[in-house]
């Protein structure tokens, strides 16, 4: 729901200021509407049903994996698309992955979103709205700012969003928000009170073969990127997660997994343990003229990650028959 609106619609009525708390805990416990809140006036959850929408956000198409992965279009009052995505898991973990952006200004290569038009940052509101319509479906424990856009060029939106993730039982600590490396956002970030996770999608060891795949590190490169996650786990003592999309004969060789243990190694930290955990994503086939990396590379890239003392975990591929894994959020009707 709107909150700005919310808090100018109960001051037109003359409500007191303590409505809009009571109103925002119901919502944060999923309820579908103004007039399960039982202890607000029948007049005034008659009165908000008809001036205020529920959500900020409408429903446009749903689509439900066999896996349980559910992912939901959605459409803005202005009419901007955006998309989420709820993973279940076999051991009950309940993830929603949230959009920051409608579209994305960035032009990573291997990504869909990247592809589609750039419409506009999302509200505070607009992004927990995401969380809501699944909240409504059944509670949630984990988020990811992996959807559509680049969360750290809208960070004020953001971080008001999380600071109401708890209120709808996922806390900052089952919170993670990825980047693509925007160096001032990471710093900001480290400056936050709250144990928020952060993520680094890195992709490419190799400067030059990163700036192919993801021009912004033509702006800030993946060197000084490096550092400023090794600032933030200076400061915040949360490891840092790296995204790696396995694309084949790109980035998928050998050697090419050793630069990565180097550029992630911990210099003078050596013999402890990495402050970098390696994540690495099975490429989703998008309108790009790229592969994803074979099973058996992406097993030889990772052995080669933990023969030099890398964490490396091999995601699990959710909700790939509907279009809704990392990278396939383009809204075909934008
Ligand atoms: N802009 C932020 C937030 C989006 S996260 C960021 O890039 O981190 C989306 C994740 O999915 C990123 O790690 C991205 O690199 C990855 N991704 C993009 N396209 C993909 C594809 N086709 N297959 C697998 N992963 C992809």
């Amino acid at each position: 729901m709107d909150l700005a609106l919310l808090d100018q619609t109960l001051a037109a009525h003359g409500e007191p200021r303590y409505r809009a708390g009571q109103i925002w805990a119901w919502a944060a416990k999923g309820v579908d509407g103004y007039e399960q809140m039982t202890n607000l006036p029948v007049a005034l959850r008659e009165a908000l049903a008809h001036e205020l929408p529920f959500s900020s956000l409408t429903l446009s198409e749903e689509a439900q994996s066999s896996d349980g992965t559910i992912k939901a279009l959605f459409q803005t009052a202005d009419e901007r698309p955006l998309e989420a995505v709820l993973m279940r898991y076999r051991d009950k973990r309940r993830s929603i992955c949230v959009s920051s952006q409608s579209g994305c200004p960035l032009t990573c290569t291997f990504c869909a979103t990247g592809q589609m038009k750039f419409a506009r940052n999302l509200t505070a509101s607009e992004i927990l709205d995401q969380a809501l319509y699944f909240r409504r479906i059944e509670p949630l424990d984990h988020c990811v700012f992996m959807g559509m856009g680049e969360p750290m060029l809208n960070l004020d939106n953001v971080l008001a969003a999380c600071e109401r993730l708890p209120e709808i039982g996922i806390t900052h600590r089952r919170t993670a928000i990825s980047t693509v490396g925007w160096i001032p956002g990471i710093e900001r970030l480290a400056e936050q009170p709250t144990p928020l996770r952060l993520a680094l999608s890195l992709h490419a060891a190799d400067e030059a073969l990163r700036s192919e795949l993801m021009p912004v590190n033509e702006r800030y490169p993946l060197k000084d990127v490096l550092d400023a996650c090794r600032a933030f786990y200076e400061r915040k003592h949360r490891r840092v997660f790296v995204e790696y999309v396995m694309l084949a004969g790109i980035n998928d060789r050998y050697q090419q997994a050793l630069s990565l243990a180097r550029a992630l190694s911990g210099g003078d930290r050596e013999g402890e343990p990495s402050i970098f955990k390696v994540n690495l994503i099975p490429f989703n086939p998008t309108d790009s003229p790229y592969e994803g990396s074979s099973r058996e590379s992406i097993a030889a890239f990772r052995a080669a990650l933990e023969s030099r003392n890398i964490p490396v975990t091999v995601r699990l591929t959710r909700g790939r028959d509907i279009d809704a894994a990392c990278g396939q959020l383009a809204a075909r009707t934008a």
